[in-house]
């Protein structure tokens, strides 16, 4: 068996071991006779793993008893509309836009009722380099909720801690009271998170968490039940919270997945280790750009380059072609840029070990050798 070092964006590269459990677990999971996908939603082996789930998952969050942790469906995508059709409330939402997919979350949530855009960062076609200063940012203190992506997919601009905890002290400061909601799809898990800054956390899981097909949502009890009349029975997180995410049947092999992934994560000591493995893998990612007399370039922000999403650029758009051409033959996967900026982008998620990344530097390195 060979596995390619899969640098892909999402669907992405899960952890080894994590595969060879499933793997091993698929026919028959703990004796019972069958797979875990094979059984009821609601019989006793199902309901033990979305609890272990559950509870592996507030354990490395520290998520707060007065907060839901749901495990959804319709991927991030359906939460741009579904956060506005249970939380607008008639009102007005704030949104910071900083990337495509703070932008998609505008546009949808305009469909829905009315929003306000606080800032948008874009540079004129399509680009996105850089998160706006907080002191110009004016908020509404009427606002339902304040909407942001703290961590921007396609472009790479990454929200850090410390932008993170000034944007929420300076929102509590001009409009206290209005909930921070957060679309964290690229980068939940990839470091430790206050959760009570936030009145809702959402993430489609195929990056970080497991296999798509599941949506987490970590929400906090008082925003329940604020769904517009008409919400649709499912879209109201205030059902799927009374009914345990089990409205209707849940994506129960993802929920499975993600469980393990949890596990493996408490397995290498919690989300403050696994940052400090991320950092240095985006570390010597950054320095081999930035080192490399230009051939490579990153266009984002020195203070918000993104852990997990790495995107550059080659001198041409042939060389890039090029670029991922060769790294596909010497056993890369996933390093074309999203259609949409072009380029290249390694996605260095939890799963993606350090040796992958040194395997990727050299090729960098070979590849500049022979075509500087
Ligand atoms: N938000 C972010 C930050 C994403 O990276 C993605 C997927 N790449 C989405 C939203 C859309 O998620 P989904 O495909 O799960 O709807």
């Amino acid at each position: 068996m060979t596995r390619a070092w899969n640098f892909s964006a999402g669907p992405a590269t899960l952890p080894l071991e994590v595969l060879q459990q499933a793997r091993e677990e698929l026919l028959d999971w703990h004796g019972i006779g069958a797979g875990i996908m094979e059984v009821s939603h609601r019989g006793k082996a199902f309901s033990g793993v979305i609890e272990t789930a559950e509870a592996d998952l507030r354990e490395l969050l520290s998520i707060p008893e007065n907060y839901k942790v749901l495990f959804l469906q319709g991927g991030q995508t359906l939460q741009f509309a579904q956060v506005p059709m249970n939380l607008l409330a008639g009102g007005s939402a704030d949104y910071l836009v900083t990337g495509a997919w703070s932008q998609k979350a505008y546009k949808e949530a305009a469909r829905v009722g009315k929003t306000r855009l606080v800032s948008s960062t874009e540079d004129g076609g399509g680009r996105f380099t850089r998160l706006p200063a907080i002191e110009d940012l004016r908020f509404d203190a009427d606002a339902a909720y304040f909407h942001l992506c703290t961590n921007e997919t396609i472009h790479g601009v990454e929200m850090h801690e410390e932008y993170e905890a000034r944007l929420f002290d300076a929102i509590a400061a001009a409009a206290p009271g209005v909930p921070l909601i957060s679309d964290m799809s690229s980068h939940i898990l990839s470091r430790p998170l206050d959760v009570r800054r936030y009145g809702l956390i959402s993430a489609g899981a195929q990056k970080n968490i497991g296999p798509s097909g599941l949506t987490l949502v970590i929400v906090r009890d008082d925003l329940l039940g604020r769904a517009a009349a008409g919400t649709p029975t499912i879209l109201d997180y205030r059902n799927q919270a009374d009914n345990d995410s089990m409205l209707n049947t849940p994506s129960t092999f993802a929920i499975y997945v993600a469980g393990l992934v949890f596990k493996w994560l408490k397995a290498r000591g919690g989300l403050a280790e696994v940052a400090a493995v991320n950092r240095e893998k985006a570390q010597r990612l950054y320095a081999a750009i930035d080192g490399s007399g230009g051939f490579y370039r990153s266009a984002v922000g020195l203070a918000c380059r993104s852990i997990m999403n790495v995107p550059f650029n080659l001198p041409r758009p042939e060389l890039e072609a090029q670029f991922v051409r060769e790294s596909e033959a010497a056993g890369f996967i996933g390093l074309k840029g999203h259609k949409s900026v072009g380029g290249i982008r390694a996605s260095i998620y939890n799963a993606v070990p350090l040796e992958a990344v040194e395997a990727l530097l050299h090729f960098m390195d070979a590849f500049r050798a022979a075509n500087a």
